[in-house]
């Protein structure tokens, strides 16, 4: 039985008091991966709209900046109570929109609650410095101020969670946000809006207009954004090439890009594993998400000894696991975002098949129609890491390579150019700690007896090299959203110079 995706979504969208001029007849035509059908035409910002909506974000902070920090974290508290109320909805919507199974759909909106809830407490939080001065009856601080509206460009893969590890950030820190999502998931960022609306409604007047605004476009608003003076940071999440352009054109202007871009991640599984552990966590890792996670596993260096028993289990697992339409079979692993992602990787399983290379699995899955996409997640056996095992490709590819010694293991994990997560799956202490340590992974996440994915909000979210070095979300990301500022006191009478510097006019 099939089921009308675009009705479902003409509802939700309707029931979030989003006008259909939204929606209806614009010129972004937006499908389903689970059907490959059209499920709406979603209207295109222009450039009047995307200047219109910038002065709105200026003018309104310079009301938001004025207002006590737990005061503005108010309104996050009020945005955190509004996603839990529309939990389900959204979830639907996302699920629909990108292909997600409903449990990481409904994992996406919760981490989006659970950041209001960390931005709510960071708001009492903001804390500076206060260091020690060499001169007498002085003292010196340092302070935290708003910067400006912050630009956030988001990707396809997390078209909620993204904006809110910024928004809630940004809003407590005392700075508008302008929104540019991917053009491939434009729904639930019209949903997301409406439902910041209503959040910003309850708050009252002290939530000037322009403090959240939305462009729907493709690369020329996110082009837009990053060339415009009037954002200080702008936040890009995507791919590398992405990251490339934006981050030149920011830095040409001085402003601040925190840059969230493609990962290429690896586990190593060690001689000395918790085998059933670290199967488990594998699988996850490298097919959850149709692998379509910026921290899916896609390299994997198992060690000789137990290489082919694991490798046996692997290829069993890959085998079992169900590819459908997750909204209607309870599929594990949904469909591909598009065509153009299922030939990308049918490509390289293809080059790869003409190699060396040893291919299982990979093979198209009819399911609803010939315009959706999917397949069987594939495990390539590998020799060494080719210049195709070198590149992200965005699809459930796990490359798996065989190693002796640790150090062996970590040269292949540092040899990416990305640097976002990885992991060890092992129970010796030594080689933990040498994985963690400065010689150890070269990747903004590391992990032991866990996958590459799944991170929590808690921690600073982000990758080396190729991967942008940005962080975003826990830990102390909230600085990259603020101004910092020095202040040297003096309370006495007297001039002293610093660094003992005398100049008696
Ligand atoms: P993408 O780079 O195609 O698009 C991302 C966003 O950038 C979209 O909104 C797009 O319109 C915009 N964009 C594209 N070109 C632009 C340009 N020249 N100037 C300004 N904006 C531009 O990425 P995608 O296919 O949507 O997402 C998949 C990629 O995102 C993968 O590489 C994945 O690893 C990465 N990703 C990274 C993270 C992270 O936190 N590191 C998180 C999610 C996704």
């Amino acid at each position: 039985m099939s089921v009308d995706y675009a009705k479902e979504v003409d509802s939700i969208l309707r029931d979030l008091g989003i006008s259909e001029t939204e929606f209806i007849a614009g010129t972004l035509s937006v499908s389903t991966p689970l059907t490959g059908e059209q499920i709406a035409k979603v209207a295109m910002s222009n450039d009047s709209q995307f200047r219109v909506a910038t002065e709105a974000a200026r003018d309104a902070f310079d009301s938001w900046r004025l207002l006590p920090a737990p005061r503005r974290g108010e309104l996050v508290r009020l945005l955190g109570n509004e996603l839990r109320a529309e939990k389900a909805a959204l979830a639907r919507l996302l699920s629909i929109e990108v292909g997600k199974i409903p449990s990481e759909s409904l994992g996406e909106i919760q981490e989006m609650i659970d950041v209001c809830d960390f931005a709510v407490g960071l708001s009492r939080q903001l804390y500076g410095l206060a260091m020690p001065s060499e001169r007498p009856q002085h003292r010196i601080v340092e302070q935290w101020h708003p910067i400006g509206p912050i630009a956030v460009i988001s990707a396809f893969n997390f078209p909620a969670a993204v904006w809110s590890w910024n928004a809630a950030v940004a809003l407590v820190t005392g700075n508008p946000v302008v929104w540019k999502p991917s053009e491939k998931a434009p729904l639930t960022a019209l949903a997301v809006s409406a439902i910041a609306k209503r959040a910003c409604e309850k708050f009252g007047q002290d939530a000037p207009h322009g403090l959240l605004g939305l462009l729907i476009g493709k690369a020329d608003a996110g082009e837009f954004l990053a060339n415009s003076g009037s954002y200080p940071v702008v936040s890009a999440t995507g791919s590398t090439e992405m990251g490339r352009s934006v981050g030149r054109q920011v830095a040409d202007r001085f402003g601040r890009a925190i840059l969230e871009l493609g990962g290429n991640n690896a586990s190593i599984v060690t001689a000395t594993a918790d085998l059933e552990l670290a199967l488990r966590a594998v699988v996850f890792a490298a097919v959850g998400t149709t692998g379509q996670r910026c921290t899916t596993l896609r390299r994997l260096f198992v060690h000789s000894r137990i290489y082919d028993s694991f490798i046996d289990k692997l290829k069993t697992a890959f085998g079992s696991v169900t590819v459908g339409d997750p909204l209607q079979d309870g599929a594990l692993i949904g469909p591909l975002i598009d065509q153009h992602a299922y030939h990308q990787a049918q490509d390289v399983l293809t080059q790869l098949g003409a190699s060396d290379a040893i291919v299982h699995g990979g093979e198209r899955v009819q399911v609803n129609s010939e315009s959706s996409f999917y397949m069987r997640p594939a495990i390539v056996e590998m020799a060494e890491q080719s210049e195709q095992v070198l590149r992200e490709t965005f699809a459930p590819i796990l490359y798996v390579l065989r190693y002796d010694k640790i150090d062996e293991a970590l040269a292949l994990n540092n040899a990416a150019p990305q640097g976002l997560s990885s992991s060890i799956f092992s129970t010796d202490v030594r080689e933990i700690e040498t994985f963690l340590s400065a010689c150890g992974s070269d990747c903004g996440i590391a992990n032991v007896n866990m996958g590459t994915s799944g991170a929590e909000i808690g921690g600073a979210f982000g990758g080396e090299k190729q991967t942008g070095g940005g962080r975003e979300c826990g830990s102390d990301a909230w600085k990259s959203y603020m101004r910092r500022q020095t202040n040297s006191i003096n309370y006495g009478n007297e001039l002293p110079l610093a660094q003992g510097v005398s100049f008696e006019l």
